[in-house]
């Protein structure tokens, strides 16, 4: 491997490391060079940007939805910097201008959360098109790229940072020498044991979303942190998703779980299925269910199913569900207690309403009597074989914990100064605490990126 000093060294080269690749090398026009990480081969390389649909909490290209700062803090509950989100709005419009003059066109599209009707933002092709996008736009600006390369170690001198140690596609060891090194590597969902750690829980029954997942090991976090960064966001939990297990796809959702009942392994329900729309409740629906026995429930419902018109686009999984005649065989076939299940659903079809009337599209109100847990909306008795079903578990996307940068993106210590020469951006910065913010991931992976990207270059020729 080449010893020439690298101007900046990006570790990763999903949406946040191939933002910050592109931006330093326009901002060196030429001057000075860029080389990209990634320990992927390069047909596999670009983490979880290269699986996502990306949704962006926009309205549309230069418009944040509704309420999107007050919503992102309020989500953590006041912990999200508010500085951190006004600075990434603030950048919005120059950044969507960026990366449609590299290419990426957008489209509103519906999404999975079909009782929350508001469209959401695109790029078309996904999270893949806007890889598609920069990685021409980087080879064009002769940024290189080192594949099947993964970074274990910062080198530094004098409190700044120097290089990077790594393995090659031969497994030899080397040391990277940089001016500047951005860290663009992800979260830590792909470590079971060191996510474990972080969790206080047994990580092994996590589903990743994506192969991907695997490649996100937390090596980028890890290195910042022995050199002497802080923590942000929270390191004890994660970003999670109700998956079909069954499934060997991609982000196998199975969104409708409010139109029926969750059961666990033993029959029984163990929390409120419809207490708000999907997009509020999934995350925690499917960290519940991850906390029960075996981390899987089975999602029962019937040909009242029916009647939620758009129920296809909230179920991502392709297998079919379970079907049954009657609640007997149904137990049966999913191996669950037949008493047990015979009598959680005769308890919770005598607890549904006999007035009021069902309103898929929005919390109807239509909700349990005197039943507990209470199913507070959607509440339609199970009595219209055949019944179905689909096991639920939970997935993990990212992780909330991370480094603490600052708003140049610049990795900072616990007392606020800069780590001379390190940034860092996307999935491996700390943001996101208690409950995601859907459509904010690759949306300020990119803003970020760019921003560390224009930094550390301007840096390295200071
Ligand atoms: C199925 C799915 C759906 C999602 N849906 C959405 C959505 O709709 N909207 C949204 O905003 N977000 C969504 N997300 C989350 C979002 O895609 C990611 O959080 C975001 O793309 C992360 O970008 P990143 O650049 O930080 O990391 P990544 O895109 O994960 O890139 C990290 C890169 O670093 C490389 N790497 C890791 N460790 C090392 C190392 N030690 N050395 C060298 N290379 C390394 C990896 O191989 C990878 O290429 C989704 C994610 C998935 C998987």
């Amino acid at each position: 491997m080449s010893t020439d000093v690298t101007d900046v060294l990006v570790i990763g080269s999903g949406i946040a490391g191939l933002s910050a690749a592109v931006a330093a090398a326009e901002e060196l026009g030429g001057a000075g060079s860029v080389v990209v990480l990634d320990r992927a081969p390069r047909a596999e390389a670009g983490g979880n940007t290269r699986w996502t649909a990306a949704y962006f909490r926009l309205d549309d290209v230069y418009e944040p939805g509704p309420n999107f700062v007050d919503d992102v803090i309020g989500f953590s509950d006041g912990r999200t910097p508010r500085w951190y989100v006004d600075a990434l709005l603030e950048r919005l419009p120059e950044t969507m201008e960026w990366i449609q003059g590299h290419g990426a066109r957008f489209r509103r599209m519906p999404t999975y959360f079909i009782n929350s009707t508001r469209p959401r933002l695109q790029p078309v092709g996904g999270g893949e098109g806007l890889l598609s996008a920069l990685r021409p736009a980087a080879e064009r600006l002769g940024v290189t790229f080192r594949y099947e390369t993964t970074a274990h170690r910062l080198v530094t001198g004098d409190g700044a940072v120097t290089g990077v140690e790594v393995t090659g596609p031969d497994g030899g060891r080397a040391t990277l020498p940089a001016r500047t090194v951005v860290i663009a590597s992800g979260g830590f969902e792909g470590d079971t044991a060191y996510l474990g750690e972080q969790l206080g829980a047994d990580a092994g029954t996590l589903l990743p979303i994506a192969p991907s997942v695997r490649l996100n090991r937390g090596e980028g976090i890890r290195m910042a942190l022995a050199a002497g960064a802080a923590r942000a966001g929270q390191w004890d939990t994660f970003h999670a998703e109700p998956v079909d297990p069954r499934s060997k796809d991609a982000e196998a959702l199975v969104m409708v779980f409010p139109y029926g009942i969750l059961v666990d392994r033993g029959g029984e329900r163990f929390i409120d299925e419809a207490r708000g729309t999907v997009d509020e409740t999934y995350e925690s629906t499917a960290r519940a269910i991850w906390s029960r026995d075996g981390g899987t429930a089975w999602f029962i419902t019937d040909q009242s199913l029916r009647r939620v018109d758009d129920h296809e686009r909230g179920l991502l999984t392709g297998v079919p569900p379970v079907r049954a005649d009657t609640v007997s065989e149904l137990a049966t076939a999913l191996d669950l207690p037949p008493e047990v299940l015979a009598d959680t659903i005769d308890r919770f079809n005598a607890a549904t309403p006999t007035v009021g009337s069902f309103d898929w599209r929005r919390p109807d109100g239509l909700a349990t009597v005197g039943l507990e847990p209470a199913k507070s909306n959607w509440a339609l008795p199970l009595v219209s074989p055949p019944f179905l079903a689909y096991p639920v578990a939970c997935s993990i996307v990212f992780t909330f914990g991370g480094l603490a940068t600052d708003v140049r993106a610049r990795v900072v210590r616990e007392d606020g100064g800069a780590i001379d020469g390190l940034y860092a951006a996307g999935e491996c910065t700390g943001l996101y605490h208690g409950k995601y913010p859907g459509g904010t991931s690759v949306l300020r992976g990119m803003v970020y990126g760019r921003v560390a990207g224009t930094d550390a270059a301007r840096s390295s020729h200071a």
